[in-house]
């Protein structure tokens, strides 16, 4: 039996909505995943799509960003799915910004909007 890949969800406030729609449209393809995400994105995708089993990491203020970081470092995610809210400033900017990095640095397919990620099949 091979392993399940690993998808990484994240969504800043704003874009929480779009996440569980986003989770609603795609949750068959969603569902061949291992799927891991922020603490409150987590709990929205899992309250949209109960079916989901979602590993939920802190709340990304508190660290969650930088545990997802530590596992696309360990090669243990196969793509980030990140809806970015470039409007409001945050206090985990930083955190944002390393995980944006190493998810280039071990180049994972990253999708940092909406119609990236919808678009993800198409690559
Ligand atoms: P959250 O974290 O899913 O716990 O809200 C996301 C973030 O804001 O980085």
């Amino acid at each position: 039996m091979t392993a399940r890949e690993t998808i990484a969800l994240i969504a800043h406030d704003e874009k929480k909505d779009d996440m569980a729609e986003f989770a609603r449209l795609h949750r068959q393809a969603l569902s061949n995943y291992d799927l891991v995400a922020t603490g409150t994105t987590g709990g929205r995708i899992m309250e949209a799509v109960p079916s989901l089993n979602v590993i939920r990491m802190k709340s990304g203020p508190l660290g969650g960003d930088q545990q997802i970081g530590a596992l696309i470092a360990e090669g243990k995610v196969s793509m980030l799915i990140f809806f970015t809210d470039p409007l409001t400033p945050m206090p985990h900017d930083v955190d944002v910004k390393a995980l944006t990095r190493l998810a280039t640095v071990y180049d994972i397919p990253m999708a940092l909007n909406r119609a990236t990620a919808e678009n993800a099949d198409r690559a």
